[in-house]
């Protein structure tokens, strides 16, 4: 049985967020993650609009390159796939700037300024707390949208805000970060006990390790 932790939609927000702002998302790409994290469709079956669209073998969307640089909105065309949870080009282009106002929460200098920003969008966006099973289909959960149909851009950027404000209030800091690697920047998820991490991912911490090795020894 599925329960939703507040980390659990935290860990989620920062995996949609790297997926749609620094990588290629696609209708394909964003589904999976989801999927990952278990929608099973309950939640986007009652989205409007939108004809499920088996996206079959040859991956979809998935080759639209939405993650290019200089492609706004308008670029996204009208006549693309839609996943299997309902979702379109249109909701990923609307999670997609839900991602970077996420993005710079983590990127916050401090608990305050998170605060701040959270605050921000639970008072423009946040509807008030709603427990929903989906008719029954899931464990019961709060949501903060606006209704179960309500689209995913909304939904994402709301269960994201309240998830991340629920971390800041129990661990009283800013709940996670931006890779302190040159080029990298990715935002991470920090709620561990210990020292306040700098690296998304090993991989960006022992490339800065072996770069301060290098100018070391070279100096
Ligand atoms: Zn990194």
């Amino acid at each position: 049985m599925k329960v939703y932790s507040a980390k659990a939609m935290a860990v989620r927000a920062v995996e949609l967020c790297v997926e749609l702002l620094y990588e290629r998302p696609s209708v394909a790409s964003v589904t999976r993650i989801l999927r990952e994290h278990g929608e099973t469709g309950e939640l986007g079956s009652g989205k409007p609009g939108r004809g499920e669209h088996d996206l079959g073998e040859h991956g979809g969307t998935g080759e639209l390159g939405l993650g290019e640089p200089g492609r706004g909105e308008h670029g996204l065309g009208e006549d693309g796939g839609t996943g299997e949870l309902g979702l379109g080009e249109d909701d990923v282009a609307a999670m997609r700037a839900a991602a970077a106002r996420l993005r710079d929460v983590l990127g916050a200098a401090d608990a305050g300024e998170a605060a701040a920003l959270l605050n921000r969008i639970l008072a423009e966006s946040a509807r008030p707390p709603r427990l929903t099973s989906h008719a029954g289909s899931t464990t019961w959960h709060l949501h903060v949208d606006s209704g179960d149909d309500a689209p995913w851009g909304e939904w994402f950027l709301t269960s994201s805000a309240m998830a991340l404000a629920v971390l800041l209030a129990d661990h009283q800091r800013v709940p996670g970060g931006l890779c302190a690697s040159s080029g990298c920047g990715r935002p991470f998820l920090d709620v561990g006990g210990g020292s306040p991490r700098r690296y998304c991912s090993t991989r960006c911490a022992t490339r800065e390790r072996v770069a301060a090795h290098r100018s070391r020894t070279t100096r």
